[in-house]
């Protein structure tokens, strides 16, 4: 059986780094997209090779529609078809600022890198999809959206991270409804509080929030890891859920859930 192929998004460090190494895993071949840091995109592809997969390395901006054409283009010259798209590439505000004080550029940028960049990678992957034979399972392809906690949860210094991860939310909506009968089914995943780059700054704060306070955030009084949610997505790769579209899934030590 040919292998699968995976284009995962701002896949050199953090959380995509882990979800390439699980599709590594299960046999795919994942195009790890890097926006500037060669050095953790190459470190990236040889942890995948060291688990079984394979791949290359492809630089990007997923804001600018040129890199777009770019990412997935190289990856169906590479693989020649495209099994799982996963939208994972993400930034947080530069600064935290209060709701009141917050401005239009962090607003712009993170509309444009969290939101716009996966919204027209997602509508250009998708008519490769359709392109497509459905594999052995049916399948012309997957996408997987990595969103967050903040969809649900307001947080008043970085209201616009909210905003648009709550917008990646309903987009996994409406490519699941518009994708449905094309063989094509649609994830969202949202990780809690993971130890990478992006949340290096706020370790004490969450340190305490997590494993010192008396009663932690989590019942599971842990960080975090990359891998797990690498774990939630491949299961998804490996279509344990054939029957589920437009869904999403807690990763998050149990963050979400009312406790009294
Ligand atoms: P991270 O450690 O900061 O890594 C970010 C990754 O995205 C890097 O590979 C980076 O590439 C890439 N990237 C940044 N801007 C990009 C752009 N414009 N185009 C293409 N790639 C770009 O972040 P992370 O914590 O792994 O977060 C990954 C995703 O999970 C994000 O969407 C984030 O919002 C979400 N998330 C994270 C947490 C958490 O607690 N960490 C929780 C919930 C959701 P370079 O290496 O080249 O810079």
């Amino acid at each position: 059986m040919s292998k699968k192929s995976a284009l995962v998004t701002g896949a050199s460090r953090g959380i995509g780094r882990g979800i390439a190494i699980e599709l590594a895993k299960a046999g795919y071949r994942v195009a790890i997209n890097y926006a500037g840091n060669l050095e953790a995109a190459n470190e990236a592809l040889a942890l995948v090779r060291a688990a079984g997969g394979d791949g290359f390395i492809v630089q990007g901006d997923v804001a600018v529609a040129a890199d777009r054409i770019r990412l997935v283009t190289e990856t169906v010259a590479h693989f020649g078809r495209i099994d799982l798209l996963v939208n994972n590439a993400g930034v947080g505000p530069k600064v935290r600022a209060d709701l009141l004080d917050a401005g239009e550029e962090s607003f712009d940028r993170l509309f444009a890198i969290n939101l716009k960049g996966p919204f027209f990678l997602s509508q250009q992957v998708a008519k490769q999809f359709l392109t497509q034979e459905p594999d052995a399972n049916g399948f012309r392809g997957r996408i997987v959206n990595i969103t967050s906690i903040s969809v649900y949860t307001a947080s008043i210094n970085r209201g616009d991270y909210c905003m648009v991860k709550a917008g990646l939310s309903m987009m996994t909506k409406l490519f699941a409804d518009r994708l449905a009968t094309h063989g094509v089914n649609v994830y969202e995943i949202r990780p809690g509080v993971i130890a990478t780059d992006l949340t290096s700054g706020v370790k004490e704060k969450y340190d305490k929030l997590i494993i010192h306070d008396e009663r932690g955030i989590t019942p599971i009084r842990r960080w975090g890891r990359p891998e797990d949610v690498g774990l939630a997505v491949r299961a998804i790769a490996e279509d344990r859920f054939p029957f589920t579209t437009g869904a999403s899934f807690d990763v998050d030590g149990g963050f979400g859930m009312h406790r009294l």
